[in-house]
């Protein structure tokens, strides 16, 4: 290596690697975990000088490849996780992008502050959500990009640059929601919100088609006070229902310690999904429970806002997700073919749940899920990740699902949907402007990963 020692020893021999999703598989040349801008520099001229690929990670919870690469570097980013500068007139934060929410949400929540957009669980890195673009649950925040004032970024050419919407905004736009192919995110600096309160108001049980003419009306009825409106189906498509939190009113008090946190207890879910996956009643009726306990408005304890989970129960690691985006008058009629697909798989693709929720409108990302607001629709699977037969069925089930959901106008989120090059194209009309920005900042394609590796082999 072209580096001192210190450097050196960020520098680790490679393994056979995977993801979240344990359906891609990796042989690493190396694995790096840099502490400072320095390593990473020098990590960089190191696969220069030897002509290794790079692929980047926080804490790899994604699904196709994202972070890992054959015969690459893997640059794990947690330790460099430290909370630069938090200024509380501005409502703004910088910290690196191997900081997780588990690290922030204590320190915002002291300060009654919270990033606008956060996954359910608190477990995930900055670097990974920016370049993922994640959205949250609530219907009044869209994706990440909308409260990111800047980023610093390590380049193909060794500079670190910031991008943001005044400087380098071509880079701005094409690395959020960029997977890491356009450079290593060094920091974020993001506009925090208010952390206001809410309290949940509402849970309306329906048959499908009923239910989401009413979520419909209702998302539109009062969305300045809905911040959260999200409902579930039964796996039979048949029943579903919906919940709706309302904040609460400016002047009402609470103290932070007498708040909870709404959310099942993590083992509840672990027994129901080990119960799930051996027993065909308990895969009927689990629908059923999770109705039954999801709670009476009135006894509903407070909800901190927008994080409802700490950690994913242990059995999360096993399941898998997707996300698909209709528009909002074409998700009735995507419903029913969605049904029928996976009727015909029901034999080997068994379900754990169906989620559905509204999802605001945000194409400023290059690589944006939506280009307009859209019902999510978000089924969760009891996956057999590590066996091959059952990977290539579920390829199958996710591939005819994506060609319904182009069908209906639609799209999906790339995390988690094994998709072609051809179906990326159609759901991201800016995909040759993506790879066109990239190239101009990495022209050798030293940013790389499996899921792009795949992309581009077609
Ligand atoms: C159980 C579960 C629940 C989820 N819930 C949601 C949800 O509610 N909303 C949502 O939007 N998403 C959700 N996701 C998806 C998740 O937000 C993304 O997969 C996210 O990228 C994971 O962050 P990570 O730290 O694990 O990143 P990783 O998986 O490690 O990396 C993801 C991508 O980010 C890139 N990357 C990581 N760090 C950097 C960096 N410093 N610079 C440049 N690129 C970088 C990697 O190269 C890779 O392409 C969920 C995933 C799981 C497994």
């Amino acid at each position: 290596m072209t580096s001192n020692s210190a450097t050196d020893q960020r520098l680790m021999p490679g393994q056979r690697v995977s993801d979240w999703g344990r359906m891609k598989y990796a042989n690493v040349a190396n694995i790096a975990r840099p502490q400072t801008e320095d390593d990473l520099r020098a990590i960089l001229a190191h696969a220069k000088e030897h002509d290794l690929k790079i692929s980047v990670r926080g804490i790899g919870h994604n699904t196709v490849g994202q972070s890992i690469v054959d015969n690459g570097i893997m640059i794990d980013m947690m330790a460099m996780n430290q909370i630069i500068e938090l200024n509380e007139q501005a409502k703004t934060l910088r910290v690196q992008a191997g900081a997780t929410w588990a690290q922030l949400t204590p320190l915002l929540e002291q300060k009654r502050l919270s990033l606008s957009t956060k996954q359910e669980f608190n477990i995930f890195s900055v670097g990974g959500s920016l370049a993922a673009n994640i959205h949250g649950k609530s219907i009044d925040y869209a994706a990440l990009i909308t409260h990111v004032k800047s980023f610093r970024i390590l380049t193909a050419d060794g500079e670190i640059i910031e991008a943001s919407r005044e400087h380098n905004y071509a880079l701005f736009r094409a690395a959020i929601g960029g997977w890491g192919l356009l450079g290593i995110v060094v920091d974020v600096t993001f506009q925090l919100i208010d952390d206001r309160i809410v309290e949940k108001s509402e849970v309306v049980y329906m048959k499908r088609e009923p239910l989401l003419d009413a979520y419909r009306e209702r998302i539109q009825r009062d969305p300045a006070a809905t911040p959260l409106c999200y409902g579930f189906l039964d796996t039979s498509f048949d029943n579903g229902y919906y919940l709706t939190y309302r904040y609460l009113e400016s002047g009402e008090t609470y103290s932070l310690d007498e708040l909870k946190r709404d959310e099942t207890h993590p083992l509840v879910v672990d027994i129901l999904v080990w119960l799930q996956r051996r027993c065909a009643f308990v895969r009927r009726k689990a629908f059923n429970l999770t109705w039954a306990t999801s709670g009476n408005p009135d006894k509903t304890l407070l909800s901190r806002r927008l994080l409802l989970w700490d950690k994913p129960p242990k059995a999360f690691n096993d399941l898998l997700l997707q996300k698909y985006y209709l528009p909002l008058d074409r998700f009735q009629g995507f419903l029913g073919k969605a049904q029928t697909i996976f009727q015909r798989y029901e034999k080997d693709i068994k379900l754990m749940m169906l989620h559905f929720r509204f999802q605001p409108a945000n194409n400023e990302a290059m690589l944006a899920s939506l280009q307009q607001e859209a019902m999510c629709f978000f089924p969760v699977y009891l996956a057999e990740k590590d066996d091959a037969n059952w990977v290539a069925v579920y390829e199958k089930v996710s591939h005819e699902l994506v060609e319904e959901v182009l069908a209906h106008g639609g799209s999906f989120y790339l995390t988690f949907v094994p998709a072609t090059l051809d179906q990326v194209r159609r759901a991201f009309p800016h995909w040759n402007d993506f790879v066109e920005t990239k190239r101009r900042y990495d022209p050798e394609e030293r940013f790389t990963s499996l899921f792009y590796e795949n992309l581009r082999a077609g």
